[in-house]
């Protein structure tokens, strides 16, 4: 399909030239100091109306007013949030719209295999963010270049840090991201996805993205001689039980309808060829889609360990820590994304999916569209070569056919969510 009537040919070109550049120069999270130069550098290039700096770290965000200044509202709510005494939000009664992309890279060396493979030695961009960023830069100068009348409202251009420590939404909503810069109504991000046809996205109401826990149970036994073991109790033995009864909690206590995944993916244990580990620990990652599901593998996971330490009289403890939640869709955000995108040349209806399965990765976005209604969508990467390999992998790169196709969904959805609430 084609997708030549979306974008100028300059901003193609600019999106892919600035998406290399990114890639060669990958940065983790929170360390993105000249990623978000760069970023702060072309949207003051792109003439936005505002462009802060140092957000909950390194974050940025780029605003465009393009309403003007807001009448009171009804009620005598004006100057309610803002010592300015107004709304900060687009004029004219206009909307104010944020749209996020995400920063960082991953601490691992990239498989060379294109012309601007990365020159940070250890650091490699495997989850597509160069590739996100630089939509929504694209997105814009796009939005910069029209005539004011024809957007008639406020979007926040928000990057974020830190999205693979789960750790830069947060950052930057507690730095005031929805209240300083603008009466946010809505939020929206966005993640390629290999496998999928570029040109072709998903999304849907309700749970997109799991929640994403971190457990660690500590097994404190009391080891002994190997050719004695009725005089000890041996930490990997009680370990193993406790492995092998995880499994049930999604095979026998979840609700079968309901998605969650409990890995060990770690086992430790201090014994020697010829002594009985006294200290054993496991660790893992647990998924959900609810909270609720959430805590009943918290609650299982405990009950667990604590019945299989008494069977053998020793003593466990269970950390459980939940570091991303899950990401739950505002189902009008979501519609409204899905008819944007079916909006799109080179596009289309057939190529959306309104109703999509929800993934078991997590987002950090999970913060953000519980600090305000929003949708996460999923944009196809491509189904071949380094294109269609998983994210996280050293051979994976972002498609730069896909990027015009994102940044026009950010486009048209800010277009057409200030005409909606102007
Ligand atoms: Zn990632
Ligand atoms: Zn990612």
């Amino acid at each position: 399909m084609s997708a030549r009537r979306l974008f100028t040919s300059h901003l193609r070109n600019n999106m892919v030239t600035w998406r290399h550049d990114f890639h060669r120069h990958p940065e983790l999270g929170f360390g993105e100091h000249r990623t978000a130069a760069r970023v702060a550098e072309l949207l003051e290039s792109f003439g936005l109306t505002e462009v802060h700096k140092g957000v909950g770290g390194t974050g940025v965000v780029g605003v465009l007013d393009r309403g003007g200044q807001t009448p009171p509202l009804p009620g005598g709510r004006a100057g309610s949030k803002h010592k300015a005494g107004r709304k900060v939000r687009g004029g004219g009664g206009g909307g104010c719209l944020a749209i996020r992309a995400d920063m960082d890279a991953l601490p691992f060396t990239e498989v060379p295999g294109c012309a601007y493979v990365s020159t940070n030695a250890g650091v490699m961009h495997a989850c597509g963010h160069d590739g996100h960023t630089s939509m929504l830069l694209g997105a814009a100068a796009a939005l910069a270049e029209m005539p004011a009348e024809r957007l008639g409202g406020r979007v926040l251009f928000v990057f974020q840090p830190a999205e693979e420590h789960g750790k830069g939404a947060k950052a930057m909503l507690d730095d005031g991201l929805f209240s300083k810069y603008g009466d946010v109504e809505r939020v929206y991000g966005m993640h390629n996805i290999p496998g999928l046809a570029v040109g072709t996205f998903e999304t849907r109401g309700g749970p997109i993205a799991a929640s994403e826990s971190l457990f660690e149970i500590r097994v404190e036994a009391r080891g002994g001689h190997a050719a004695m073991p009725h005089m000890g109790v041996d930490a990997i033995l009680v370990g193993s039980e406790m492995v092998s009864a995880l499994q049930s909690i999604v095979a026998r206590k979840l609700d079968p309808g309901l998605n969650g995944v409990v890995s060990v993916t770690g086992f430790e244990a201090d014994g020697q060829r010829n002594v009985l580990a006294g200290n054993a620990t496991l660790s893992g990652d647990a998924r959900a889609l609810t909270p609720q599901v959430t805590a009943e593998i918290e609650r299982c996971m405990r009950q667990l360990v604590g019945g299989v330490a008494a069977a053998h009289g020793v003593s466990a403890t269970v950390s459980f820590d939940t570091i991303f939640p899950a990401t739950i869709n505002d189902a009008q955000a979501a519609a409204a994304a899905a008819a944007a995108a079916a909006s799109l040349p080179g596009v289309g209806a057939q190529n959306v999916v309104g109703d999509c399965s929800p993934q078991l990765f997590s987002e950090d976005f999970a913060h953000m569209a519980t600090a305000k209604p929003g949708a996460f969508v999923l944009m196809g990467n491509g189904l071949q070569g380094r294109h269609a390999r998983p994210l996280h992998s050293a051979d994976y790169d972002f498609n730069d056919e896909a990027l015009e196709y994102g940044s026009s969904l950010w486009v048209q959805l800010a277009l057409d969510h200030c005409k909606r609430t102007s």
